[in-house]
């Protein structure tokens, strides 16, 4: 039986349509990317803790986003995540991108999630210890954005850095209002289309790196 398989058949009945992301959900062992004494949750269609008090995102929300980025592309050149995490969402992302840079601002989980990525051949993943915030200037531009953390505001660096040539972003950001919403950024040259999705639950975006 093949579980990543029957979670993104799951996926699919709860609205994921695009068959590229249902294809990279089945191709993802989710196990390896969930702690020991949490491997028989793996499956469910839930956010989990990870270490240093952070989660890892709900399946649905990670197709999601995965959706919302690839905007009906099949593949994209490059692609950078903001909040590595466990590593799952850029393990996913490595199934529809050519290289996938991914940046965790606190040390301990960069440490551990970079080894594990590595282990499990994911070569095309980049690690990187940093202030997300700030973007990845060195290999821009993108044709995806990912932030897996909630933000009051969309970090100018990250507009920048997205291809002109319809890169997208896609972001939760935190409302007045005290929910978060989905906004999915297109970019063409310098006008940016915004789009507003699903309200959705994550940590937050914080500012600087926390280690050495
Ligand atoms: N994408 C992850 C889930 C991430 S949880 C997964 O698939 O498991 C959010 C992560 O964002 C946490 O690990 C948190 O430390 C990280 N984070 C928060 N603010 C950040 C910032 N400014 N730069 C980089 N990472 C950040």
């Amino acid at each position: 039986m093949n579980k990543d398989a029957d979670l993104a058949k799951l996926l699919a009945s709860e609205g994921i349509s695009d068959t590229n992301v249902l294809r990279a959900i089945a191709a993802v062992k989710r196990i390896n990317f969930v702690s020991a004494d949490l491997r028989s949750a793996a499956y469910l269609n839930r956010a989990l803790p990870i270490d240093c008090g952070q989660t890892i995102s709900q399946p649905y929300v990670v197709a999601r986003m995965t959706e919302l980025m690839l905007a009906g592309r099949n593949h994209l050149n490059r692609v950078l995540e903001i909040g590595t995490g466990s590593g799952y969402q850029a393990a996913v992302l490595a199934q529809v991108a050519d290289e996938v840079y991914s940046i965790e601002r606190i040390e301990q989980l960069y440490l551990e999630v970079s080894a594990r990525l590595k282990n499990l051949g994911y070569e095309k993943i980049h690690c990187l210890f940093a202030d997300g915030r700030l973007g990845y200037a060195e290999a821009k531009p993108y044709a995806g954005i990912l932030v897996t953390a909630a933000s009051h505001d969309v970090p100018p660096p990250l507009l920048e850095q997205l291809d002109p040539n319809g890169g997208v972003l896609v972001i939760p950001v935190a409302t007045r209002h005290g929910y978060q919403e989905l906004q999915q950024i297109t970019r063409h040259d310098d006008e940016y289309d915004v789009a507003y999705y699903d309200p959705v639950e994550f940590v937050p975006l914080k500012h600087g790196r926390a280690g050495k």
